[in-house]
């Protein structure tokens, strides 16, 4: 099977070939990323109208590219897997209608992927993984924790009631005066700081279960800052270390003890072969990816981190999770919807906790 796949649900325009033959690994053959961070820079976050047009320019742009780096033509596809949701509601539209023309051209099956099905079944793509496995799913926009039980079928055991990590990093970053996007730019801060210095919260560590905040967490780092500046007339580099190193390991402990509950939950329905993944651009963070890490090996699971190409959005796990859908024997037809909001627990509120 070759699959076209497009993503376009946030800020990146991208396209990807993904194949598989019988009794094979899936193979990338292809996978364009066209982010579109100098666009919003300056206005300290995306913007909707700015994002759908600049994915209604580069969709095509995208997909011509991943067919020529893939040395293919449509003639050569099974299907176009496209983002139906969720996420910003033009960005959603231009993909769907861009794969929807594809389709109505080539006469090429469609189907509708839920983004967060893309990002929960990217271990299948990059290792051998059986169902059922824990996913931890931590972005700039979403925070959960997943049981995944099959390519749609998904228990959802907690997430974020506020801000997603990512959105907790980045929101730090600006208040400390350092770039966007702040994950990376507070962990190499954090390198020379000492995390001990401020107490800062843990929230909701004190629950049983498996949801987690991170806006108190924020305004504690914002208390602190001003504390130091009303006594000091500003920040130190010191300080702003320390700052960054407390606030990454508060994060980090926060989501490794959620994480054992997690794991915990997993772990009674006893797979054969326990796996725990993570993805999300916040995936990359070396204090937090170590502390899951460690709690791996104590739990007696395999612990997987796809590489990071294939944490953050990209439209290989569009493909291959269309992928997955047609072999179920999945199409969609010219009513696919685009939905700016799609819970994957069908059993879950669709506005609970999902970040965004
Ligand atoms: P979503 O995919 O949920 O729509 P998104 O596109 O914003 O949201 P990603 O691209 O997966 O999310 O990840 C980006 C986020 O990851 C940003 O918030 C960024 O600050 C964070 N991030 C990136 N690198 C690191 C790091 N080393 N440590 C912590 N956070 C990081
Ligand atoms: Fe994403």
């Amino acid at each position: 099977l070759t699959i076209l796949g497009l993503e376009s649900s946030c800020d990146d325009t991208a396209a990807a070939i993904v194949c598989q033959a019988e009794g094979h690994r899936p193979e990338i053959l292809s996978s364009i990323v066209y982010g579109q961070a100098e666009l919003h820079a300056d206005f300290g976050g995306v913007v909707p109208e700015i994002a759908a047009r600049a994915h209604a320019e580069k969709l095509d742009v995208a997909v011509a590219e991943a067919l020529a780096a893939a040395q293919m033509t449509l003639a050569d596809l099974d299907a176009v897997a496209v983002t139906a949701g969720p996420g910003l509601i033009g960005g959603v539209l231009s993909g769907v209608m861009c794969a929807k023309g594809l389709s109505a051209a080539t006469g090429l099956p469609l189907v509708g992927v839920n983004h967060l099905a893309g990002h929960a079944l990217t271990p299948r793509l990059t290792d051998a993984v059986a169902f059922p496995y824990l996913m931890l799913l931590v972005s700039g926009g979403h925070c959960q924790y997943l049981i995944v039980r099959g390519p749609e079928e998904f228990t959802r055991l907690g997430g974020t009631i506020d801000d997603a990590p990512g959105e907790a990093f980045d929101k730090t970053a600006r208040l400390l005066g350092l770039a966007q996007p702040g994950g990376p730019a507070v962990e190499a801060d954090a390198k020379t700081g000492d995390p001990k210095r401020f107490r800062l919260p843990r929230p909701l560590l004190d629950r049983p279960d498996c949801n987690l905040s991170f806006s108190g967490l924020k305004t504690a780092v914002l208390r602190a800052r001003d504390q130091i500046v009303a006594e000091k007339g500003g920040l130190t580099r010191q300080d702003r270390a320390d700052l960054c190193a407390g606030f990454q390991q508060a994060v980090a402990d926060t989501l490794t003890e959620k994480t054992r509950r997690a794991i915990r939950l997993y772990i009674r329905e006893n797979p054969a072969e326990p796996v725990v993944a993570v993805a999300g651009g916040v995936a990359a963070n070396g204090t937090i990816r170590a502390g899951l890490q460690a709690l791996c090996q104590e739990a007696g699971a395999r612990f997987l981190a796809p590489p990071l190409a294939l944490c953050t959005d990209n439209a290989a796990m569009i493909a291959y999770a269309g992928m997955e859908r047609f072999r179920a024997g999945a199409r969609d037809g010219m009513d696919l919807a685009a939905r700016p909001r799609w819970p994957l627990d069908k059993t879950s509120p669709a506005l609970l906790g999902s970040g965004k």
